[in-house]
């Protein structure tokens, strides 16, 4: 087929078993483009070619490495505008939104061009005379990575770059619904010139591909950003491979607006926390718990601000919110919707809008309580309950009385509440007057709880997934 894309597997772009068509959801007639789908053997093969070309790039060296990071971070920061556009109508966040996430995709790989040069051990003096002892690492050998659709530049470059940088080979299983932006990687990948087979794109269907991936002996250790459920399964899967295994899942992110909080400052954070990127981040405020002598005053001025959102088209300058990612989510999210109102909730906004696509208004859900199903499960769309607190006490308790913990935010004017927040708080991110969500790329991200297993993802630490210890004893006479 002519205008197909195809998976890259050893070098080769080859076909698959399907096609699938990429739909622009702010315009579903709008066809993006015809994406090759893999079958098992596709996935098989893509495996074979990582184990065969990993020891070469493993002995490539440091400089090697860091060369072909350093292009494709180059590479990708020449062409963001044209990726951001392309990420915008496949995924369907604002045109700023998905340029920076290009932009931030081209940082990441020149950070972890650095990471490959800085890979460091230790020497320590053994406890036996004339021994010496040093810990090294190196690449754990063929690793899988499985991403989702609503960063679909950013993910995969944050988990390939440091596998990249430690000597590993990847196979990327990049999300059904968004397989546009990772194809741009591998073609850029090629073209920086990193060796066939150390990198390998398999674009189709997670229940098959992701299963094939997981089962397979020859995969050192899977990655995976997604759902909660997904990640439960692959977790159980790795655990029977006894295989290294990552999990970046869901969220559930509370953001406490105390008394004392800058008014105009918190309602700015919450509106770019619940409701940017429709509400499509795993770290987006979900629940904003307020205390009672702010929460009227709080909850008028972020509802004035969320009617006037600007919903529309990505590629509008204008627009500050695009459309909900597919029919089937923005199904989900109106279900939700209408629990929230079945529990008792004071709901505004949350209706699709009469216009072609899958957009929908963001959505407050006013006098809701802890307990209910809308506060606990993760929507994924722009979507916030508003819990009434009594005080600082009850806030913390009732923002980590959840499943998940990923990220929790708190506007405050007062150094000690923001002290003990940042102490107390059960997540893995913790912000202070700033929005749940938007997190800078050189340090940590993960959680706690349901919403990740494994070590962090990005900064430094990043590496401590990608690679293996070895404790070597030498003794020199
Ligand atoms: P998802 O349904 O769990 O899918 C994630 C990836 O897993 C996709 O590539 C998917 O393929 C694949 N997959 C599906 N079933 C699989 C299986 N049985 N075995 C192996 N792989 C399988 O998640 P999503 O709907 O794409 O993304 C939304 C979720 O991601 C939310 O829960 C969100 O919170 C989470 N997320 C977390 C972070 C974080 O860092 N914590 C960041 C972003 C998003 P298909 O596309 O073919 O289904
Ligand atoms: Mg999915």
């Amino acid at each position: 087929m002519e205008n197909l894309h195809r998976n890259l597997i050893g070098g080769e772009w080859t076909e698959g078993i399907e096609v699938s068509e990429n739909r622009n959801p702010s315009r579903p007639s709008e066809l993006i483009g015809l994406y090759a789908r893999g079958g098992r053997d596709d996935l098989h093969a893509a495996v074979a070619a990582a184990r065969a070309a990993q020891p070469g790039w493993a002995a490539a060296g440091p400089q090697a490495r860091a060369d072909v990071l350093t292009r494709v971070g180059s590479l990708i920061l020449a062409r963001a505008a044209e990726i951001g556009r392309l990420l915008a109508r496949e995924e369907g966040k604002s045109l700023a939104e998905a340029t920076g996430e290009a932009t931030r995709a081209g940082h990441i790989f020149h950070f972890f061009a650095g990471e490959a040069l800085r890979l460091a051990g230790q020497k320590i003096d053994s406890t036996r005379t004339g021994v010496e002892v040093d810990v090294t690492r190196g690449p754990l050998g063929v690793v899988g990575l499985i991403t989702p659709w609503n960063f679909p530049i950013a993910i995969p470059a944050w988990k390939t770059a440091p596998a990249l940088a430690a000597g590993n080979a990847v196979v990327l299983k990049p999300a059904d619904l968004t397989p546009a932006c990772a194809h741009v990687l591998a073609q850029i990948l090629v073209e920086a010139g990193c060796p066939p087979g150390v990198f390998n794109l398999v674009m189709g269907s997670g229940s098959t591909l992701g299963r094939a991936m997981v089962d397979h002996p020859d995969v050192a250790a899977v990655s995976f950003t997604g759902s909660e459920q997904v990640g439960r399964q692959i977790a159980l899967g790795c655990a029977e491979g006894l295989k290294k295994v990552q999990l970046e899942m869901g969220g559930k992110n509370p953001m406490v607006v105390l008394d004392d909080a800058d008014l105009d400052m918190a309602v700015k954070a919450c509106l770019n926390g619940a409701f940017y990127s429709t509400g499509q981040r795993c770290t987006a405020s979900s629940r904003l718990i307020v205390q009672k002598g702010i929460h009227d005053a709080f909850v008028a001025a972020l509802d004035e601000a969320r009617a006037a959102l600007r919903i529309g088209d990505p590629l509008d300058e204008n627009t500050q919110i695009g459309p909900v990612v597919s029919q089937a989510q923005l199904k989900g999210n109106l279900d939700y919707v209408a629990l929230a109102a079945r529990e008792g909730c004071e709901v505004r906004g949350g209706e699709p809008l009469d216009r072609e696509g899958w957009f929908q208004r963001p959505a407050l859900f006013i006098g809701a309580r802890n307990d209910m199903r809308s506060s606990r499960e993760e929507i994924f769309g722009p979507c916030a309950s508003v819990i009434e607190v009594a005080d600082f006490d009850e806030a913390l308790a009732v923002a980590n009385d959840t499943p998940f913990g990923l990220s929790a935010g708190i506007c405050t004017t007062s150094l000690k509440h923001a002290t003990a927040f940042r102490r107390n708080a059960a997540a893995g991110m913790v912000m202070v007057n700033l929005p749940t969500a938007g997190v800078d790329y050189h340090v940590p991200f993960g959680g706690r709880k349901a919403s990740s297993l494994g070590p962090r993802e990005q900064g430094t630490l990043a590496m401590d997934f990608y690679t293996t210890v070895k404790t070597a004893y030498v003794f020199a006479g």
